[in-house]
């Protein structure tokens, strides 16, 4: 093990100078594959002097000119699609063919960003009194961060950086400690595109980082994605201290299978939605809400078919479904939750309990030690059970069977968190009620993982997302800038009326 991350300050690769460390490892072998520096307040607030100093000039130059830059960045980073997915692969243990849709999801987003000059475009009224004009420009905020989680190390920080970047801001980036790798990179792709120095900016670090970015005055708004408890607390922090923030939090997804929908179908987008990236996605669908006891018994039926013909592997194995979980940590508490399942009466018709990957070595390297979680099923689960209340964020599909549409429709109404939520129908009057009334962000009809492009807004309800503005989409312009409106009224071509005391209203 060779490889030390540092921080990307003011357009370079530099040492972390704390002496504190954390050891990344690849998932699939368990083996330890870098350290990654740990930034202190000092060092944080270094990094943002060199931000401070990069953002007027940013600021300043012409939309157009920025948005050359990012059409740059983004052909680099199709250059180095492969390198990058390898990377992200081998140190979050998704599939290399999962981690080219999370480079890609989030390339998608800079694509959006390219319309920076007319998101910015303020708004005119002519003649709003006499001689008198008004216009809006939205400009900038200065100094912005970004707070990214384990889960997409390329797609969430670009969600983050391509707005905030394009919009004339200086973005200051600090990536989960587990994955570092790839922010590294982008940033580095970034300089090569013609960025300034300064512009995008990544500090790794823990819990002292973030709050070193949170108590730092220059920053003026932070744009977080992680756990609910984190969530709320950065939502907090930045709000006290005066920063805008959106912080987007944990999931539970439901998806509604009524008994007039394609089965077949519906088992398919169950199977990949559920155990897809081992779960471990805040868009993973983990509760299968099938409507009627026949509808329940054949989804069951077609998901016991299904579920025990998929290969958990190493990433880097093109036949592999999914990988590994995150940490042995993340292993244990999938573990502990579905003890508790059992315990609690759920009925466990699959258990990935102690499985392991399905083959013994990849290349010639075990796979005994990566922390593999084989795909599990519960039937017969019930609201109060941990595993259908808590986010279990692994490979666990818990099926509650409801009596009725009314039923189906409360669990996800109910439920604390509201990120996703699908409804699988050939009724249009059935998908039509249910997206109306349901109580969650993101809602998909046929669809099992409903993530918004580019350009439409991302953002979940209730405990998965603080905050008024999504992100990317329009929001995300929102977000980064603010917006001044000017009045005027020269005078050669209005009246001089003299000194007026009350409010002035139209005649
Ligand atoms: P996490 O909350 O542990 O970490 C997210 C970020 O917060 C990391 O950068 C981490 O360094 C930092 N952090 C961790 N503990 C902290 C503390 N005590 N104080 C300050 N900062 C701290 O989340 P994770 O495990 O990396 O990611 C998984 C979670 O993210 C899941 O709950 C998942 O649902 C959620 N997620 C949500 C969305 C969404 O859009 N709603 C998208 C992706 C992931």
């Amino acid at each position: 093990m060779s490889t030390v991350y540092g921080h990307f300050i003011n357009g370079e690769r530099v040492a972390g100078t704390s002496g504190r460390t954390q050891t990344v490892y690849c998932p699939a072998t368990g083996k330890a594959s870098a350290e990654v520096a740990l930034a202190t307040t000092d060092e944080v607030n270094a990094a943002i002097d060199t931000a401070i100093a990069a953002a007027p000039g940013w600021a300043a130059t012409n939309p157009q000119k920025r948005i050359r830059i990012l059409m740059k960045w983004i052909a680099l980073i199709g250059e180095h699609l492969d390198e990058l997915a390898e990377l992200l692969a081998l140190e979050h243990g998704k599939t290399f063919d999962d981690a080219k849709g999370d480079v890609i999801r989030g390339v998608d987003v800079l694509e959006f960003a390219l319309s920076a000059p007319h998101m910015l475009k303020g708004e005119f009224s002519d003649s709003v009194g006499t001689g008198i004009d008004t216009y809006s420009m939205r400009q900038p905020l200065g100094v912005v961060a970004g707070i990214t989680p384990f889960n997409f190390p390329a797609m969430i920080p670009l969600w983050k950086a391509g707005p905030a970047i394009a919009a004339g801001n200086a973005f200051v980036l600090k990536p989960s400690e587990r994955d570092p790798g790839v922010p590294l990179r982008l940033a580095e792709l970034f300089m090569e595109a013609g960025g300034p120095k300064g512009v995008f900016t990544v500090v790794n670090g823990d819990k002292e980082a973030v709050d070193a970015v949170l108590n730092n005055d220059a920053i003026k708004a932070v744009g977080f994605v992680g756990s609910t408890a984190i969530a709320q607390y950065i939502y907090e922090t930045a709000a006290k201290n005066g920063k805008r923030a959106q912080c987007f939090g944990g999931a539970k997804n439901h998806m509604i299978i009524m008994p007039d929908a394609d089965l077949d179908q519906a088992a398919d987008a169950l199977v990949g939605a559920a155990y897809g990236s081992a779960g471990e996605r805040c868009m993973a669908i983990s509760v299968a809400v099938p409507v009627g006891q026949e509808t329940a018994d054949r989804l069951r039926d077609k998901l016991m078919e299904r579920i025990p013909k998929l290969k958990v592997g190493h990433s880097l194995d093109p036949q592999a479904d999914y990988g590994p979980v995150i940490t042995p940590q993340a292993k244990e508490r999938i573990h502990t939750l579905i003890n508790e399942g059992v315990e609690a009466g759920a009925d466990l018709l699959i258990d990935g309990r102690d499985k392991g990957a399905n083959d013994a070595e990849f290349n010639g390297e075990s796979l005994a030690d990566g922390y593999y979680v084989a795909p599990t099923l519960f039937d017969n689960v019930t609201p109060e059970m941990s595993i259908y209340t808590e986010e279990i964020f692994g490979p666990v599909l818990c099926i509650m069977r409801a009596e009725s549409y009314e039923e189906a429709l409360a669990l996800p109404n109910e439920h604390v968190y509201g990120n996703g939520v699908a409804i699988f129908t050939n009724s249009g009057a059935a998908a039509r009620d249910f997206a109306q009334r349901v109580q969650v962000g993101m809602i998909g009809v046929n669809v099992p993982i409903p993530v918004p492009i580019a350009y439409h807004t991302f953002g979940g309800w209730k405990a998965s997302g603080f905050g008024d503005l999504n992100q990317h989409g329009p929001d995300s312009f929102r977000f980064y800038t603010k917006t001044k409106t000017v009045t005027s009224r020269w005078l050669e071509n209005a009246e001089n009326v003299g000194a007026s005391f009350v409010m002035p209203v139209m005649d």
